[in-house]
């Protein structure tokens, strides 16, 4: 059975002594009293809630999976998911940094994003139900009308009921602007809805006695395509006036998916037979309202795969140290035993430590763009918020697509320690690689965050962000271009820069020759923008060590810290100068290719 450790000490340190967080939020008026005190109290209670409530559930509700009673369109959830849940709202987790005048605590995001990472190890399936819930909260917040806010949001930010996003139909994924699902005007200002959704994220269940769901839809008179999308929110149970809850709105689960992972959360197919919803936003403006959410959510999902890498390697770790297969290459080293540990093997320590790396770069990572997410929101300076928005809108596709790639490379490598008892379901290796796969493809594939990357938040304004970015790992370059001991974190970092510039500016001349240039070079390019992002936020862990370390800290977590970047510097970086070849080789060998596809 694998265990789980709520990783606090690199969270701490990622907060505290490298980004300063305590220090960043005084300067926030909302944020002022969060002191570092409050943050590590809430992340340690929310540690034992995720070790001790939702991961015991994570086996069984991988075997038990949902149920569907197709005559009254209910769903069971596994057993213990209902109960969690109710802790989970009880403990006020649901409302943590949701704002106060919705009944919210109001903390910054930056901790949510802790609380949730811990929640993604225990129990990924678990934690959508309450994780959804976040994306349609913000987009009513940001969208809603007064008579929605007051009606939906402090449902939602108690947990009471929980929310959903209706994107998805049998036939448009991807590209939304072929979505048929139907909206007629009523003569009360309300509408009908009709059409089938289908791969609706707990888009029924038993933990809530509503469920609010934000749908896409046409208006009758919608242009075609994408510029005809309207959002609107249609609970499953009408809410009356004094906000008890009315007829059940047909809006039906008919069918849940069989699916490869997160078994526990229900998928489902979503029939809406005239469903009464309310437009939120303006009509045919749908699409940039529903954004709100799915960049929500696309941050939400890089850090279910950054959860999933800390919990496979944890375990992979206990067992490397464990199992014991043939002696050390260099020498018996446990000579007590009949064979060494395997962690002696080199491999074994590679895949061990791709997997550490990636986790403490991701958590960096998820734990730096929300921050900035924070200041876009509260940051009382106009122009610090603008820039953190635009550093947040340049992080988000590298976050969902960088983090859940990643996961994928660890989870894999984590379960290969186990060699064939990794693939045996009782060790839960096997469940992290599956429950994994679906993060690189819902919310927009991992090809379609790299196509938004290169195409629009770089190429789109001439890479105006990826400078500002830049800016950033320019000042550390110059902080400690002269400090020898950085120089092995520093020059990679810095030389990727230079090259990085030079490799934007060649694909953006390419594709506006031809456009399938920047398809053909996207998936690449957004894995070495990963990797100068990562580099970055690793030099800054370094850096932060190497000062204790000649301070005099005995602490063997910044030697670990150092030899994590170390091996992540000499081992995982250096696949950007494949990965920019690769690009370079451009779309003609994949183009002209109708004989070998034929
Ligand atoms: C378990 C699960 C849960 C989900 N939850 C939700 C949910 O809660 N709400 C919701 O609305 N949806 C949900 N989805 C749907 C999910 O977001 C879509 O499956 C995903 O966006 C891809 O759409 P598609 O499956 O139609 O694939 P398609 O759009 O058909 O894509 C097929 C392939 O073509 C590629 N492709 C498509 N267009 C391009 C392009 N322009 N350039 C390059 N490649 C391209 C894609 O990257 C992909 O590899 C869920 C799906 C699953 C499986």
């Amino acid at each position: 059975m694998p265990t789980y450790n709520p990783p606090l000490r690199d969270m701490q340190f990622v907060l505290h002594e490298v980004l300063q967080v305590s220090e960043e939020l005084k300067a926030m008026p909302a944020h002022a009293e969060t002191d570092a005190d409050t943050l590590n109290a809430v992340l340690e209670e929310a540690g034992k809630f995720a070790a001790e409530v939702t991961f015991p559930l994570n086996i069984s509700g991988d075997t038990e999976g949902c149920v569907l009673d197709k005559k009254t369109h209910e769903v069971t959830t596994p057993a213990g998911f209902k109960d969690a849940y109710a802790k989970y709202v009880e403990g006020g987790w649901a409302a943590l940094s949701c704002d106060p005048q919705y009944g919210g605590q109001g903390l910054p995001f930056v901790v949510n994003q802790c609380v949730y990472e811990m929640l993604n190890s225990a129990n990924q399936a678990w934690t959508m139900y309450p994780g959804l819930s976040h994306g349609a909260y913000e987009a009513l917040v940001a969208h809603g009308t007064d008579a929605q806010k007051k009606t939906y949001l402090p449902k939602l930010t108690s947990g009471e009921w929980t929310g959903t996003m209706c994107l998805t139909e049998p036939h448009c994924g991807t590209d939304l602007g072929l979505l048929r699902t139907k909206a007629e005007p009523q003569a009360d200002g309300t509408y009908k809805l009709t059409g089938s959704k289908i791969f609706i994220s707990a888009g029924e269940h038993d933990l809530t006695e509503n469920i609010i769901h934000l749908v896409l839809a046409r208006l009758p008179d919608a242009p075609k395509g994408s510029k005809g999308i309207s959002l609107f929110v249609v609970p499953k149970f009408m809410v009356n006036e004094d906000g008890s809850l009315g007829a059940r709105n047909p809006i039906f689960c008919t069918g849940l998916e069989h699916k490869m992972g997160i078994h526990g959360n229900a998928t489902a197919q979503i029939s809406l037979d005239g469903a009464v919803g309310t437009l939120v936003g303006e009509p045919n403006k749908g699409l940039a309202a529903m954004f709100v959410m799915m960049n929500a959510a696309r941050l939400g999902v890089g850090n279910q795969s950054l959860g999933l890498t800390e919990v496979a390697f944890q375990n992979a770790l206990a067992y490397a140290k464990d199992r014991i297969q043939m002696r050390s290459l260099s020498g018996p080293k446990a000579k007590d035993k009949d064979a060494d540990p395997i962690i002696v093997h080199p491999d074994v320590r590679k895949m061990l430590l791709t997997a550490k790396a990636y986790a403490e770069g991701g958590r960096a990572l998820q734990i730096f763009c929300t921050l900035l997410l924070d200041k876009e929101h509260n940051h009382p300076d106009e122009k610090v918020r603008k820039d953190s928005g635009e550093l947040v809108a340049l992080l988000t596709p590298i976050v969902k697509a960088f983090i859940t790639d990643n996961g994928h490379i660890s989870t894999n490598a984590c379960m290969q320690v186990f060699g064939g008892h990794g693939f045996i379901k009782e060790w839960g290796m096997e469940q992290f690689v599956r429950d994994n796969r679906i993060n690189m493809i819902y919310e927009g594939t991992n090809t379609i965050q790299s196509l938004d990357l290169l195409g629009r938040k770089v190429l789109g304004n001439n890479g105006a962000s990826l400078k500002k970015f830049g800016k950033l790992v320019a000042r550390l370059v110059e902080e400690e271009g002269v400090n020898e001991k950085m120089a092995e974190f520093i020059n990679p970092i810095a030389g990727l820069g230079d090259q990085l510039t030079k490799f934007t500016t060649e694909i953006g001349f390419k594709g506006f020759q031809n456009p399938d240039e920047v398809g053909a070079a996207a998936v690449d390019y957004l894995r070495v923008a990963g990797h100068f992002v990562f580099g970055y936020l690793f030099a800054r862990m370094a850096q932060v060590a190497l000062r204790e370390i000649a301070a005099g800290n005995t602490d063997p977590f910044y030697v670990a810290k150092l030899q994590t970047a170390r091996f992540y510097f000499a081992k995982l970086f250096p696949e950007t100068a494949t990965l920019m070849r690769t690009a370079r080789a451009g779309s003609k060998v994949l183009m002209d290719t109708d004989a070998a596809l034929a």
